[in-house]
């Protein structure tokens, strides 16, 4: 729920640099209203059936200042939240605690936030440099690693085991049910690539595969 952080003022770190997978602009495919989604490079985890294999790799993809991201990520107005996923976003903490901040100096965004490590494990023991100054920026995080045998088809996070954190109330009393809502999905085509947003239900990549298989041998 919304806590003391509120009364910490950090400035917003416009230098910071960002290794990113891809993005998507106005979405409502991944958590409550439209939505800007930052998927980062670099995943220290290797879940079995991950969605996003190629972003595992730890490598250099897009390196994109703060500044110009924040930018890029709130060019459709009515844009009222991020999600930083992956990849695995706590890799990249400091980064992306500079990113909500600067966000949130130019719009009041919410942001929701996956992770593979537990809340607990960031707390006790972050894994990198500014695990807490990112956890005081997201509003919703949802912890843990995926687990295939536990993907039930439901909710904004991809298996049962992941928790949702409410760790502020602002999306706590949207009605979103990120536990047990229907998934939906958009794909995005682009000028060079096609990007997969939201969390896919098994049958649907399954069938993905299916076609883009057929397409590939022409049959
Ligand atoms: S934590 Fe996420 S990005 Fe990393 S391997 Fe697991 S599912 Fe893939």
């Amino acid at each position: 729920m919304r806590d003391d952080r509120t009364e910490r003022v950090v400035e917003p770190d416009a230098g910071a640099v960002l290794n990113v997978a891809a993005t998507c602009v106005g979405t409502r495919a991944l958590g409550p209203g439209l939505r800007s989604v930052v998927w980062v490079q670099g995943c220290p985890f290797r879940c079995r059936g991950c969605v996003a294999p190629e972003w595992i790799p730890d490598r250099p993809a897009r390196l994109v200042g703060v500044a110009e991201l924040a930018a890029e990520l709130l060019a459709a107005p009515d844009v009222d939240g991020v999600t930083f996923s992956g990849g695995e976003p706590m890799a990249q903490a400091a980064g992306l605690a500079a990113l909500a901040r600067e966000l949130r100096a130019r719009r009041d965004v919410s942001v929701v936030c996956f992770t593979g490590f537990t809340l607990a494990r960031l707390r006790n023991r972050p894994p990198a440099p500014g695990v807490a100054e990112l956890l005081d920026q997201v509003d919703v995080l949802i912890d843990g690693q995926y687990v295939a045998a536990l993907d039930n088809g439901r909710g904004l996070r991809g298996s049962a085991n992941q928790v949702v954190h409410h760790l502020t109330d602002r999306l706590a009393g949207t009605g979103y049910d990120f536990e047990q809502r229907a998934r939906s999905v958009e794909i995005r085509v682009g000028d060079r690539d096609v990007t997969l947003v939201g969390v896919p239900t098994a049958a649907l990549l399954a069938r993905l595969d299916q076609v883009l298989d057929r397409r590939s041998t022409g049959s």
